[in-house]
């Protein structure tokens, strides 16, 4: 384990995710974190600037602290001298298992004449030694780090322990303010920052590199395969025709429904990342021998879309979700469902190639991939003007025809921009526009259905990334679906009075609606008519979520 000097203290760590949770307001918290930065030892900048943002880890890494809200309430119950189900009852009563440890360490029975102060070295090293641990009596050994942890800790400590543990700081910091907080601390240029986080996904490393070599050190940061970047995003095209006039030329390709995939290979390891940076190699072992068999030995990044079939037809991606959740079923539904995969960018190969125009890329890109039909295939795609426009709309004809979504249109003289969903890739669909929402509640059944969660309540977020609610939404699944969803949302239940629970926002649904109405209702200002669940977003994140921002647009439009 790498060793610090530092002696910072946990509780100023603490001092500061109270000092950001007392405002709402972008503008100051990114003030009082940028001071909290500057004056952060250059030893463990990228450990601070990590734990601000609740995580202990990169978000790509593979690392787990592995303890769920169960042995964390059993661990407290040990430390403060309590039942477990006293700890339940308070997580219940307070809505979140921080301020519960907080009132419960505040009650605390138990001595604490051993009690050592808290550095913020000490509370990483446990949080990763815990991630450590694996194999027999795992946790019976995790529970005993964190109890050494929880031992020296005071009521605030503990609450921002028990947040951490479970990933869920709740002060309110995005990466949106890590950016500008960076960006103020080290006078260095905002887009800058945004280009190396988007391009690393490594905040800590990013405010490491930003204090230590400033703008010209950023500059240096490039992609690397086996640390994901973040996917380059879509707008949505109002029209083929209005859309290929303005970009002049552009590539067309059919719009796969399936699952957005980030390949990399470094050194003959293989990682499949998904849009939320998780590596799900495992769940696709046929893909990955395709990758072996067509794709080059040296080092890449190519990113495609993996699609479910049935008899050779796309269908729904869920079926591809249900893999990735139900890792035990793999083998049958490999056989069940086959995969196809349609690549359609590369990243890197043997060099960064984000720089160059997509034309470009696409040209190395079919040159490095042995095409296996109906498998391992690359996008179907025109070069389009304004002068044959009709090859665009054919395009999307046929795509639609065969069972896909609609057409992707973007512009060859682009580079690939992490992150960004701006006008040099658009998308244009069949199906009208739906809403990306989380769940943060919902309602029980009645009568025969009274142990089912039969109605959710939706929320967007606003620009600073707090939920506001838009909808509750009752129909659209099918029974094993909505069992799975009722059942989901009960283990992050926080809150049940009567009917009505509230939930820890972590299940997104893709909502379709007929309409967007005014409402004093809920809290965005706006509600949804007749919305119905398309479908579970496991791909994504809460990050993605629709904002009230868009929905406000959409309203106005
Ligand atoms: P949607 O819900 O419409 O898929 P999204 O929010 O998931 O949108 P967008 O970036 O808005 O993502 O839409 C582009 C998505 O379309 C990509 O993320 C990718 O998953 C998918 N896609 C399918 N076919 C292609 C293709 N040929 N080129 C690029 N992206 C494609």
């Amino acid at each position: 384990m790498t060793e610090f000097k530092s002696k910072m203290m946990y509780k100023e760590l603490v001092d500061l995710y109270e000092a950001l949770t007392s405002t709402t307001k972008r503008l100051e918290k990114t003030a009082i974190l940028a001071e909290f930065l500057k004056n952060t030892e250059a030893e463990i900048l990228p450990i601070v600037t990590l734990l601000s943002l609740g995580k202990v880890f990169p978000i790509w890494s593979e690392k787990e602290i592995g303890i769920g809200l169960k042995l964390l309430m059993k661990a407290i119950s040990l430390v403060v001298g309590v039942s477990v189900d006293t700890v339940e009852e308070y997580v219940r009563d307070k809505g979140d298992i921080g301020f519960a440890a907080e009132a419960l360490f505040e009650n605390r029975l138990q001595s604490t004449l051993f009690k050592r102060p808290l550095t913020i070295v000490k509370v990483y090293q446990n949080m990763t030694r815990m991630a450590e641990i694996s194999g027999k009596n795992a946790q019976t050994k995790k529970i005993r780090v964190l109890i050494e942890l929880l031992t020296s800790a005071s009521p605030a400590e503990a609450k921002y322990i028990s947040r951490t543990v479970v990933e869920e700081l709740r002060v309110g910091i995005g990466e949106g303010t890590i950016k500008d907080a960076v960006s103020e601390a080290f006078n260095v240029d905002k887009e800058v920052v945004e280009r190396a986080l988007m391009l690393t996904n490594d905040p800590g490393l990013v405010a490491e590199v930003s204090k230590g070599e400033g703008e010209e050190g950023l500059k240096k940061l490039t992609l690397k395969p086996g640390k994901p970047v973040k996917p380059m995003l879509a707008q949505l095209s109002h029209g083929i025709g209005a859309s290929v006039e303005e970009m002049g030329t552009a590539i067309c390709e059919t719009k796969y429904d399936g699952f957005r995939v980030q390949i990399h290979k470094k050194n003959d390891e293989i990682k499949i990342f998904t849009r939320r940076l998780d590596n799900i190699k495992d769940a696709v072992p046929e893909i990955v021998e395709y990758i072996e068999k067509c794709l080059p030995h040296e080092d890449f990044i190519v990113e495609g879309e993996i699609i479910a079939t049935k008899d050779g037809n796309p269908i729904s991606f869920q079926y591809i979700l249900q893999r990735v959740r139900r890792k035990y079923e793999i083998e049958r539904l490999r056989n069940e469902v086959p995969l196809i995969m349609y690549l359609f960018d590369v990243l890197y190969y043997k060099e960064p190639l984000i720089d160059l125009p997509f034309g470009e890329r696409r040209v190395i890109l079919q040159k490095i991939v042995k095409v296996e039909p109906s498998k391992f295939e690359l996008s179907n795609q025109v070069i389009v003007t304004p002068e044959n426009v009709e090859d665009a709309e054919k395009l999307f004809e046929s795509s639609i025809k065969a069972g896909h979504e609609g057409i992707m249109i973007k512009d060859p003289f682009a580079p690939y921009m992490p992150g960004i969903r701006g006008k040099k890739m658009l998308k244009f669909k069949a199906e009208p526009e739906t809403l990306d929402l989380v769940v943060v509640g919902g309602t029980y059944g009645r009568g025969r259905r009274a142990n089912l969660i039969g109605s959710y309540l939706m929320a967007a977020q606003d620009e600073e990334g707090n939920l506001k609610t838009i909808a509750h939404t009752a129909t659209g699944l099918d029974d094993a679906t909505l069992l799975e969803l009722s059942s989901k949302v009960e283990s992050l239940m926080t809150e049940k009075k009567g009917r009505k629970v509230k939930a820890r926002p972590e299940i997104i649904l893709e909502i379709a609606y007929s309409e967007i109405v005014k409402s004093p209702e809920y809290e965005s200002g706006y509600s949804l008519r007749f919305p119905v669940v398309k479908r579970i977003r496991d791909d994504k994140s809460i990050e993605d979520i629709d904002t009230v921002h868009r929905i406000e647009s959409i309203f106005n439009a």
